[in-house]
């Protein structure tokens, strides 16, 4: 693998939570909780975990959408968390997002080629009239798309077609690392695998970085080099893909894969089934934050965060189990 393209650093994002009555701060959503990782130039990180455990609020994060809290994050050696003016919008090109909901991400009052070519005209890359025309054709046939359908609206289109469009959009701007936030969760199963399909085709045509946040192990795996699974706003493993699936290091971990069917049906796994619900993350547990629904935690689980440590090479695991 390359250089680290994405760096972040120790990331942080609290929302406040208002009330009382002058309106003031009363309490604090811990979405992102210290959270590191690297991301190499044309690798694909996986982030996965239940829904509400930050993976989409540190996507966003990354791209500036929300301000974190503390922490840092660098594009290419260059530092996004205070980017400002001009440099921002440059980094702003070269980091581009697909929205998991194809349907709510894009403006129904807008044709397709405005949508896809918006931002070639805020970035000023080609102009109005014959150019721009040609490159929103060029963009809609490579995500398998046609002309005609740059004179049409979003509700003309089935999911699946609407998330092309949306992927259309964020390559638009020829960006290097895209945040993929959930993009096939909205879709049928039967869809799912070709939207992957195209986005790893894409990754090779032109050399892409890929955040790609799933809730599901199995959505990501044929697609990630390396894979991070985050609870509660921690990350609680990260490991090269094969190895995450073939033997995680974290009950969590562990449980989530219990769940991804096998297509052997030679091959039994036995489902581990978790107690409980994610807690508050208002008010997230002491200790390791798994250990309410842990089926091996320990007395000290409950006072002390176990730290993110390497269990072998490339393989990080926060559990006191691994200690
Ligand atoms: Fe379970 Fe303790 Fe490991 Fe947390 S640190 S995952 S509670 S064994």
């Amino acid at each position: 693998m390359n250089e680290a393209l994405l760096r972040v650093v120790n990331l942080v994002k609290y929302f406040p939570i208002k009330g009382g009555l002058i309106g003031g701060e009363v309490a604090r959503v811990h979405a992102v909780d210290g959270v590191s990782f690297t991301i190499a130039a044309g690798e694909t990180l996986g982030l996965v975990g239940e829904s509400g455990c930050g993976k989409s609020t540190t996507g966003r994060c990354i791209l500036r959408l929300i301000a974190p809290t503390a922490g840092e994050i660098w594009f290419d050696g260059r530092d996004v968390t205070n980017a400002e003016g001009e440099t921002m919008r440059r980094l702003c090109r070269n980091m581009q997002i697909i929205f998991q909901d194809p349907y709510a991400s894009l403006n129904p009052r807008m044709t397709v080629g405005a949508i896809v070519g918006e931002s070639l005209v805020i970035h000023r890359l080609v102009k109005r009239g014959r150019d721009f025309e040609d490159r929103v054709v060029q963009l809609l046939e490579t995500v398998g798309l046609h002309a005609d359908h740059m004179r049409r609206y979003p509700h003309e289109f089935s999911g699946g077609q609407r998330q092309r469009i949306g992927i259309a959009r964020a390559l638009a701007v020829s960006p290097r690392l895209v945040v993929c936030d959930e993009p096939v969760s909205a879709l049928d199963v039967s869809i799912q695998a070709q939207v992957i399909n195209l986005l790893e085709d894409l990754q090779e045509q032109f050399n892409l970085t890929y955040l790609f946040i799933a809730h599901d192990l199995s959505v990501v795996e044929h697609i990630s080099d390396r894979v991070a699974v985050m609870y509660l706003g921690r990350i609680v493993e990260i490991a090269p893909a094969q190895e995450l699936y073939a033997a995680p290091r974290h009950p969590y971990t562990q449980a989530l894969l219990s769940a991804v069917p096998i297509p052997d049906p030679t091959v039994a796994r036995q489902r581990i089934v978790l107690q409980g619900d994610v807690p508050n993350p208002i008010n997230p547990p002491a200790g390791c934050h798994f250990h309410p629904r842990c089926p091996h935690a320990m007395e000290r689980c409950r006072s002390e965060a176990p730290l993110l440590r390497e269990v072998a090479a490339g393989h990080l695991a926060a559990c006191h189990l691994n200690d």
